[in-house]
């Protein structure tokens, strides 16, 4: 049995429009694109997205 870890390369605010780009050399997310500074980002990866695929 082979197991994939794997992560979203890139994800937006469903609330904001923000986007992020994920920076794998840094481990962290990087804006595209700004949304609301205040909004609690709810991304559209979050809760759907599996990160291990076997
Ligand atoms: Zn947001």
């Amino acid at each position: 049995m082979s197991v994939t870890i794997r992560h979203p390369t890139e994800r937006t605010c469903l609330r904001c429009g923000r986007e992020e780009v994920w920076q794998e050399d840094e481990g962290t997310w990087r804006a595209k694109a700004t949304g609301r500074i205040y909004c609690v980002h709810e991304w559209n990866v979050t809760g759907t997205f599996s990160p291990i695929k076997v």
